[in-house]
């Protein structure tokens, strides 16, 4: 019995060890890199990302924080995700003003027919491998032009990916809370001029886990909404006490959640088990079908159609409509696969014994409204008291490189002039 004892202690203990040497928490510091003396004149921008904050959330659950900065500032009715309304493709799409067809993170996990290789986010060799991702991120094209940025672990930042990694990175843990996170920045703020990041990119988890786990309308995403507030709270008076001259806040969010019908699934057809003729991967509210015979497509869309039920649509991938940007035709890097699977919220795909959490996103924004992410922007660069219609996200980027006098150096989708009016000059 004691030996027993002994020797589950000694499991335990090796366990515990084993997770403390798996996540390295310490920063990631890349030397030789200054502000160009004309850098160091341009505003701050803290652009920070809440995952799963949906459009209405600092409202319903009263984030005084966020509201009371916000209405002094510029508050949009709601931000609209790129599709599919789902983490990565939307971070990368934030931070680059592509749509994610155009820059390539199409999606959480996918296939890559060129590379004929898998992606998924959670194996960190494709999440830090920036060959996967296209586009010029916002701290690249800062570095790039003399100006240092900082990240704490928003999507990709970890990576090579989209040009120049910021100077001050970590790469991805779950083990600092959000006021350790404001200290951070806090103090990347303190250091001299020459080394202090003008763009930092900040990201916190906490929302969305607790949508998907307890579902958007509950008391703990309430209180989840509550420890994001407070960590603001924290951060505007922490760089308020720095007494620096010009420092912007920038709140977004990648997409929203809803309550998903997990009691009554949808069964995925049973002719795609097919091993040998297609790979499908499903991200419970998109179905996505590769068919490896090209010449099959069209008999097989045929199939499933006739086959399909009232919840939920299916579509050749050239005939989604146009404004999701998801079609062949948008396809840059030929990773979506040729027929797509979309159920009807709250209805969603699931293979048989699998679980499924209790919230779920990734439907088109468009046609479900708790889909939609939030934006809320203050600072001495923006219009004071500004309520604005709601807008796509690739529009995030040319407003962050106007603040901080950086020159797109390749083509994107957003536009300017979508959200200049929230400039002051
Ligand atoms: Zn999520």
């Amino acid at each position: 019995m004691k030996r027993g004892l002994q020797l589950l202690l000694l499991v335990f203990s090796l366990t515990v060890f084993a997770q403390k040497e798996a996540v390295d928490t310490t920063q990631i510091i890349i030397p030789n890199r200054h502000n160009t003396a004309e850098a160091q004149t341009k505003p701050y921008v803290i652009m920070i990302s809440t995952d799963g904050f949906r459009y209405d959330y600092a409202r319903k659950y009263n984030a005084e924080n966020l509201l009371k900065y916000s209405n002094q500032g510029v508050q949009a009715k709601a931000m609209i995700p790129s599709y599919p309304s789902i983490t990565f493709p939307n971070h990368w799409t934030l931070i680059t003003g592509l749509y994610p067809s155009h820059h390539g993170l199409i999606d959480n996990f996918f296939y890559d027919y060129k590379r004929k290789e898998n992606y998924a986010m959670s194996n960190r060799k494709n999440a830090e491998d920036g060959s996967w991702y296209g586009g010029t991120s916002l701290w690249g094209l800062a570095e790039s032009q003399g100006m240092v940025s900082a990240s704490l672990m928003w999507v990709g930042s970890a990576s090579d990916a989209g040009g120049k990694r910021p100077t001050y990175y970590y790469p991805y843990h779950e083990k600092f809370s959000p006021s350790e996170k404001v200290d951070k920045v806090v103090n990347w703020l303190k250091l001299p001029m020459d080394q202090r990041p003008h763009f930092i990119s900040l990201y916190f988890p906490e929302v969305d886990g607790s949508g998907h786990h307890f579902g958007p309308d509950t008391k703990e995403t309430e209180d989840a909404v509550h420890l994001i507030d407070k960590a603001i709270g924290e951060l505007v008076q922490k760089v308020n006490d720095l007494g620096l001259k010009n420092v912007n806040f920038v709140f977004v969010s990648d997409h929203g959640m809803i309550k998903v019908d997990g009691g009554a699934p949808l069964e995925i057809p049973a002719i795609l088990f097919d091993k040998n003729r297609f790979d499908y991967y499903n991200s419970q509210t998109l179905l996505r079908v590769y068919v490896k015979n090209q010449n099959e497509v069209k008999s097989v869309y045929k199939e499933l159609k006739a086959k399909k039920t009232d919840d939920y649509e299916v579509y050749l991938d050239k005939k989604l409509p146009k404004y999701l940007h998801f079609g062949t035709k948008d396809d840059k890097y030929n990773r979506i696969g040729q027929i797509l699977l979309i159920p009807k919220a709250p209805k969603i795909f699931l293979e048989k014994g699998k679980k499924t959490s209790v919230g779920k996103h990734g439907y088109n924004p468009r046609l479900v409204p708790e889909m939609k992410a939030t934006f809320l922007a203050w600072g001495p660069e923006f219009k004071n008291n500004l309520v604005i219609d709601e807008f796509e996200n690739i529009n995030v980027y040319p407003l962050v490189t106007e603040i901080l006098g950086l020159k797109i150096d390749q083509p994107i989708d957003g536009k300017l002039k979508v959200l200049k009016e929230t400039l002051k000059k």
